[in-house]
């Protein structure tokens, strides 16, 4: 048991964590706790050299990040605390019409490291350091209360708890959670896969800009998706374009595609198992056209060292994608890569414009939707960009 934390020191930190904090981040490095609150991780409190109390952190003892604050006050960290916190990330969410989406993006709805992905019934949850491994029974027991989960799964398969030293593993945490769950985005449905699929079971970060792709379709268009995964933009395009093309690397990816495409009664889409950037290539040889392209490729850049190799890979597909467009034809591109931030996106997508010989109106700048909220002040909370290219 860890011991709570009135009874357990405070941690004591420099004047440069608590400058962090002051400036609106949650996080206090290693090299800024001067006094560590014994071995354990859970909660603690946090004072100042002069003993002032700045607040309640997650503590883990084992990771860089030492200190994620949680609470300014000194309330106690319960069940109802908890129960009050998903209420007000669930008001955040009003609105979204989907039965899919996220309901706790971490440092973006002020609960670090805790993220809660909600497939219509069920919820899968992912807890992401060592201090908030120890409060997981209050946690999992408010999710079910303010959401009336049928069932909470741990996708807690995800590398970073390894910086925490906590093991990567897929654990039901309460009821039961169905393999594939049939939900709703706008009027698409498709299956979501928790137990296996990717993230928590899908791509819920690009909700909004899917939507936005199929309302910008010209009715009886042809329209291209690259990076497809199990569909999730062709099936928005399919509602309007005439034949739409869905390419992926994964040949499993793509038969949950036609999965998905059958569910919502489209004939209309080409499955092409395929490398992105060939199947560009190709189209352009044979001057194929489209009326609507998508790229959204997965992170490229991994790490700061991989950003340069990255950018010529993004300049690539989307120097192939604009010169394929028809005229008139609109390309909606999106890098989820954290190291690649919007305004190098932006150049990148400036110097692709001057090589394809295509001239590119900037209709719309993409990003995270309320479900993601992206908080100035903790970059990590933001990773998804994206633009609405237009050619003439
Ligand atoms: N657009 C999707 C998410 C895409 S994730 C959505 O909104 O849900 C990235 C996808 O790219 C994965 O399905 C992966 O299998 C695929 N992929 C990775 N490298 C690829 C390549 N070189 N060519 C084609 N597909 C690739």
């Amino acid at each position: 048991m860890t011991a709570s934390t009135s009874e357990r020191p405070a941690a004591v930190v420099s004047a440069k964590g608590a400058a962090r904090w002051a400036a609106g981040h949650p996080w206090i490095y290693r090299s800024d706790v001067l006094g560590e609150p014994g071995a354990e991780p859970g909660v603690v409190r946090v004072r100042d050299r002069r003993g002032k109390f700045l607040g309640q952190a997650l503590y883990s003892p084992r990771s860089e990040i030492r200190l994620r604050l949680i609470e300014t006050t000194e309330r106690p960290l319960d069940r109802a605390w908890w129960v009050s916190r998903l209420r007000a990330a669930l008001a955040r969410r009003a609105g979204i019409d989907a039965t899919a989406c996220r309901i706790v993006h971490g440092e973006g709805d002020g609960l670090p490291s805790l993220v809660v992905d909600r497939y219509d019934r069920w919820v899968v949850a992912q807890l992401l350091s060592a201090g908030l491994e120890t409060m997981r029974a209050d946690v999992i027991a408010a999710i079910v209360e303010v959401t009336g989960a049928e069932g909470v799964l741990l996708r807690n398969d995800a590398g970073v708890r390894r910086h925490e030293g906590l093991k990567e593993q897929v654990e039901l945490a309460w009821g039961a959670v169905p393999r594939s769950v049939e939900v709703r985005e706008g009027e698409v449905r498709f299956l979501a896969a928790p137990w296996t699929g990717q993230k928590t079971g899908a791509f819920l970060d690009q909700r909004l800009n899917r939507l936005i792709a199929g309302e910008l379709t010209r009715p009886g268009g042809e329209a291209l998706d690259c990076f497809s995964y199990h569909g999730s933009f062709a099936l928005h395009l399919a509602r309007r374009a005439a034949r739409v093309t869905a390419i992926d690397s994964s040949a499993e990816a793509l038969e949950r595609g036609a999965e998905n495409a059958a569910l919502n009664g489209r004939t209309n889409i080409e499955w092409l198992e395929a490398d992105a950037f060939e199947a560009l290539r190709g189209f352009e040889r044979s001057r194929r056209k489209f009326d609507v392209v998508v790229v959204d490729p997965p992170a490229f850049a991994k790490s700061k060292a991989a950003l340069a190799g990255a950018l010529r890979g993004y300049h690539e597909i989307n120097l192939r994608a604009m010169r394929i467009l028809a005229p008139d034809g609109v390309l909606v591109t999106a890098s989820c890569s954290f190291h690649l931030r919007r305004a190098e996106f932006m150049e990148m997508l400036a110097a692709a414009a001057a090589d394809s010989g295509r001239r590119l109106r900037l209709e719309r700048l993409l990003g995270q939707d309320v479900d993601h909220p992206e908080v100035l002040t903790i970059p990590e909370t933001g990773y998804l960009k994206g633009a609405v290219l237009r050619a003439d």
